[in-house]
């Protein structure tokens, strides 16, 4: 138990996560990992590959978000920069891949809408909607809250030493797990690069090489090519 008397999962707690389970062709295990990832970083990539392992997962699907609804006071990147890196953050494991689901669905994403678009995809697979343990108390207030129990189990990932209330969270469709790389975080990453402080080993190489390709972060540097989907769009008078 965290010390707000949420349970984060001990060895012995994941007996039931770690049992055989039938997976099988048609019945798979897959993770859906939400982020707004602006930027993805090691943290999210060891997280999603912690929950692959403890929960028995095929699949995990990382899904940027489209346009966060909590986040109109802050500027986010725009989609086709994230969702790129993280394609590109992603392409060397065999069993993690990018959905564009809730950057191609047009207005405000909503977690409710995401599983539902995946759903359609795997109708009969078993979902486990991964995320930042931050957000599991606001999830009650999320768009169709009471649904999102039947589409998914959630798996919080948590910060050492962050406690998560539990407040009417239903126990047996919530994990919380502490995850140590998730000390790195994106808010810290957009400002070192912002004031010029070294962001390697941080993120991916080649996630590096793209914040820089493009200026992200850094309201000084100048970008060396135009924004990636720009010129299709436009063509689409978009
Ligand atoms: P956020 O508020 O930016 O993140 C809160 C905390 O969780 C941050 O510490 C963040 O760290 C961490 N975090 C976010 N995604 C994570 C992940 N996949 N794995 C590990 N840590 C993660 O959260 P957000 O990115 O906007 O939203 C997270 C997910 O919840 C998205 O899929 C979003 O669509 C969904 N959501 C749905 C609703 C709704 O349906 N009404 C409302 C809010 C959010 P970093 O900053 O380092 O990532």
């Amino acid at each position: 138990m965290s010390a707000s008397g949420f349970p984060v999962t001990a060895e012995h707690d994941l007996a039931w996560i770690e049992a055989p389970h039938p997976n099988d062709e048609l019945h798979r295990r897959i993770g859906v990992m939400g982020g707004t990832f602006d930027p993805i970083h090691h943290g999210h990539l060891v997280a999603a590959s912690e929950v692959q392992h403890r929960f028995g997962l095929d699949e995990v699907i990382f899904v940027p978000t489209g346009e966060p609804p909590y986040k109109q006071e802050r500027e986010v990147s725009p989609a086709e920069y994230r969702y790129l890196m993280t394609v590109i953050a992603t392409a060397s494991n065999a069993r993690f891949s990018v959905s564009r689901v809730d950057i191609d669905r047009p207005g405000l994403t909503y977690t409710i809408d995401t599983l539902r678009d995946l759903r359609e995809i795997y109708p009969d697979d078993e979902f486990f909607f991964i995320t930042g343990a931050d957000v599991l108390p606001q999830i009650l207030d999320w768009k169709d809250a009471s649904e999102l129990w039947e589409l998914a189990h959630f798996v919080g990932v948590s910060r050492p030493g962050h406690s998560i209330a539990s407040n009417g969270l239903p126990p047996d469709r919530v994990t919380v797990i502490e995850v140590p790389a998730m000390a790195i975080s994106s808010t810290d990453v957009r400002e070192r690069e912002r004031i010029g402080v070294p962001i390697w080993y941080l993120v991916p190489d080649g996630v590096v090489q793209y914040i820089r390709k493009y200026g992200l972060y850094s309201p000084s540097r100048i970008p060396r090519v135009s924004q990636p989907g720009r010129a299709a769009r436009q063509r689409q008078g978009r």
